[in-house]
């Protein structure tokens, strides 16, 4: 770590905690992709279709008519109150609040230091969307990952076993980043069960949450009280700039947001008002033709692919996760984009490098050209 740090005298000035976290495996995929022309880019986390226009407007709409002050810290109280309108008619919740998010990056960070002491134990399923990992290390918690490969069902006896006098929190990730997998009705219910024993409180990232292909994806908030429920704009409508999110919770952990509110108050401040605006419009917006292109899509890639990978079948979100063909997958992802294709070594996601992930949000003739490369590599 030595030549990171900066000397001021004897003393460094970058802070210990910024060598806990690292970016490597994601820029060694960009710095290998920049000098491609017209990669094949299955290496995107976000939607390739724009704002529906209607949305625009009304964000337009806000910024001329002047909202462009600051909210409230806990969010725009319209879009607050329509939030926990959904969620109670969604989940029987008796008293939610609702928090107004810079995306679900800024929710998780915000949940993430109103729980974790330094030492707590977080237990996160493996693969996992990466920024967990960073979030909790960052903050001198500990990373108990549970094995959920090769068909990433939901490890319930993993969990289960994995929980001690120091566990803080569980994450779930449904539609998961990056596997695709969706958690059926009885995981999520045992789940509930075990986190019930012990009262210990579950962070559920549902931001893919509109894409499900085959049935509505079961929430653990159905079965579970005490449960930070995160859902974003970023991905629903392909917004991903506009940074909006929410954090919502039943009456017993109202504390908790209660926490998160302040630590906003002296950070995020609030999420960009013209675009909270633009969300009450959004919340009725529905995005059913893109959610079946984008069925269509996950058809395409999961038949062409099978026959000569390993693949599960992805239930939703817009990702698949591959098993390399040979040992390493670092290995195997240097081919593919040495061939133009661009996809992510699975060992960003994992404490495993056996599998790669490729994101299909882009055109049906890239999915077509990328599947027939790899295919050809195998
Ligand atoms: N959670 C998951 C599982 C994600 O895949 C992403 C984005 N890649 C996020 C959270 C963060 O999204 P945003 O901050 O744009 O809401």
């Amino acid at each position: 770590m030595g030549g990171f740090y900066y000397h001021v005298g004897m003393k460094k000035i970058i802070a210990e905690r910024t060598s806990k976290i690292d970016a490597s495996g994601i820029r060694k995929v960009f710095a290998l992709g920049a000098s491609l022309k017209d990669p094949v880019n299955f290496s995107i986390g976000q939607p390739d279709f724009d704002v529906p226009e209607e949305l625009k407007n009304e964000a337009i709409k806000a910024i001329k008519a002047g909202d462009n002050k600051y909210s409230q810290t806990a969010g725009d109280q319209l879009l607050r109150e329509k939030i926990a309108e959904q969620v109670k008619g969604e989940f029987g919740w008796g008293k939610p609040s609702v928090l107004v998010a810079s995306g679900v990056s800024g929710g998780l960070l915000l949940a993430f230091m109103a729980l974790i002491n330094p030492d707590d134990e977080v237990i996160i399923p493996d693969p996992y969307f990466v920024m967990y990992k960073h979030l909790v290390n960052l903050l001198g918690g500990r990373c108990v990952f549970v094995d959920s490969y090769p068909d990433f069902k939901l490890p319930i006896e993993g969990v289960k076993g994995a929980v001690t006098e120091k566990t803080k929190l569980i994450v779930l990730n449904s539609p998961c980043n990056p596997t695709g997998i969706v958690y059926s009705r009885d995981e999520v219910k045992a789940l509930a069960e075990i986190a019930a024993e012990k009262g210990i409180p579950v962070l559920t990232d549902e931001i893919y949450e509109k894409f499900c292909y085959d049935g509505a994806c079961p929430s653990i908030a159905n079965y579970y009280d005490r449960v930070l429920l995160l859902r974003g704009f970023s991905k629903s409508y392909a917004m991903t700039g506009w940074r909006l999110a929410y954090v919502a919770v039943n009456e017993s952990l109202s504390d908790v947001l209660e926490q998160m509110i302040k630590i906003q108050q002296y950070t995020f401040v609030c999420a960009p008002t013209p675009f909270q605006k633009a969300a009450v419009a959004a919340l009725d917006y529905d995005v059913g033709d893109l959610v079946d292109a984008y069925r269509k899509k996950r058809d395409m890639v999961y038949n062409e692919l099978s026959d000569k990978f390993e693949v599960v079948k992805p239930g939703g979100a817009f990702y698949a996760f591959v098993k390399s063909p040979v040992g390493a997958a670092t290995e195997f992802v240097e081919k593919a984009i040495s061939n133009n294709v661009l996809v992510i070594p699975g060992n960003v996601f994992s404490e495993k490098d056996t599998h790669f992930r490729i994101s299909y949000a882009t055109s049906n003739e890239k999915i077509k050209e990328g599947i027939e490369i790899l295919n050809r590599l195998v």
